[in-house]
């Protein structure tokens, strides 16, 4: 067992996402049985009693992995020699809010954790917003951290896309998750995703749109599933998850950023998966927008590399613009703000 233990920040520690999240951390199911883990947990002070009262829990867990937790509301003591962050706290889209007003909020908090992670943090940081709106956020952490730390050390999560895609492919052929690799989701965490297949691959050798093709009667049949069922069920997955269950997809958000840490930081396995990562210029994405993408990790300390030189047909490239220019109007309304 490694005797240092790494230092992970969670921010929004006492929410939701991160009640679910700390004790999978604390479990060893992010970065692995032989890595112990120091964990900070930062909340804006109206959080505080719940995040300090996860850290009582955390104490009761028992956890052999885990050396300290400490709660703090102060982004610099969070921060402070930490090498993975997880940007969970966000500012939630209220009654009447315009997306000026969400975006300007939310620049409020992820401008100083970017700032706060360039000036104190650990030298190998890697940090992912989960926090809405995701891309947005993780571009303005990236450019107020600035230039003291490489924009590449911010991503975004697009894993619980991607999980959902291939939780429905899946089903759709009745075969095993971990048998279907090299999905893509494109473009921004939002109902604009691109949740693309073409490249997709199953472990007996067949192509996902052939395989898709024999189960549903023929390649305009795979087609229409495509385009009518898969792609808006994944893109609206969110909303029917609050109506079946009453309440948001915490549990499955916090494994996929686990997902998304593990992966960074020990190697993708079979195939890419995918993550919003600051683009420069792959695909026609404008450099700089932090955008989904099909990546791989090597889990060499580099972080996520784009896989690039896949062939994007008609119908692909119209779908990733659409995204793209979401994306696009998004950072334009955060400079407009005088944010970036
Ligand atoms: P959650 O823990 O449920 O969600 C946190 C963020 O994750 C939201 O922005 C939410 O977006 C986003 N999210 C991304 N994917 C999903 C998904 N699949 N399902 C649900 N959410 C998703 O929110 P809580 O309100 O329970 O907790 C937030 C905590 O953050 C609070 O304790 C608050 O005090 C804290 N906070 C901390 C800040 C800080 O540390 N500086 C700043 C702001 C808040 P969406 O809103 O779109 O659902």
């Amino acid at each position: 067992m490694a005797s240092e233990p790494t230092t992970v920040t969670i921010t929004g520690a006492g929410g939701q996402i991160g009640y679910a999240l700390l004790f999978r951390i604390a479990a060893g199911d992010m970065l692995g049985p032989d890595r112990p883990v120091r964990l900070r947990l930062l909340e804006i002070p109206q959080g505080m009693r719940a995040a300090e009262g996860a850290a009582l829990e955390l104490q009761d867990g028992a956890f052999p992995l885990l050396r300290d937790v400490d709660v703090t509301d102060d982004p610099l003591t969070a921060f402070d020699g930490t090498s993975i962050a997880l940007l969970v706290g966000a500012r939630p889209r209220g009654p009447g809010m315009e997306r000026a007003d969400l975006l300007a909020a939310n620049a409020g908090i992820f401008g100083p954790q970017g700032a706060a992670i360039g000036a104190v943090a650990a030298d190998d940081v890697r940090a992912v917003v989960v926090g809405n709106p995701a891309n947005t956020n993780a571009l303005i952490a990236a450019a107020s951290a600035d230039p003291s730390l490489p924009a590449d050390r911010f991503s975004a999560l697009t894993r619980l896309d991607h999980n959902r895609a291939v939780g429905q492919l899946a089903a759709a052929l009745e075969v095993s998750p971990g048998d279907i690799a090299d999905v893509i989701i494109w473009g921004n965490h939002s109902a604009t995703q691109f949740p693309d297949v073409a490249h997709g691959i199953l472990a007996d050798g067949r192509s996902l749109l052939e395989a898709l093709a024999e189960r549903l009667g023929g390649s305009e049949a795979a087609s229409a599933w495509l385009d009518d069922a898969f792609i808006p069920r994944v893109a609206k997955r969110g909303a029917e998850i609050i109506e079946v269950r009453g309440s948001s997809s915490v549990a499955s958000a916090a494994n996929a950023a686990i997902d998304h840490v593990r992966d960074e930081q020990l190697g993708t396995r079979r195939g890419w998966t995918s993550a919003a990562v600051v683009s420069r210029g792959e695909y026609g994405v404008p450099e700089g927008l932090v955008c989904s993408f099909p990546v791989i990790s090597r889990g060499d300390g580099e972080g996520y590399r784009i896989v690039e030189g896949l062939d994007l047909d008609d119908r692909a490239r119209r779908l990733l613009d659409a995204s793209v220019a979401e994306l696009a109007a998004e950072r334009d309304a955060v400079r407009a703000l005088g944010v970036l």
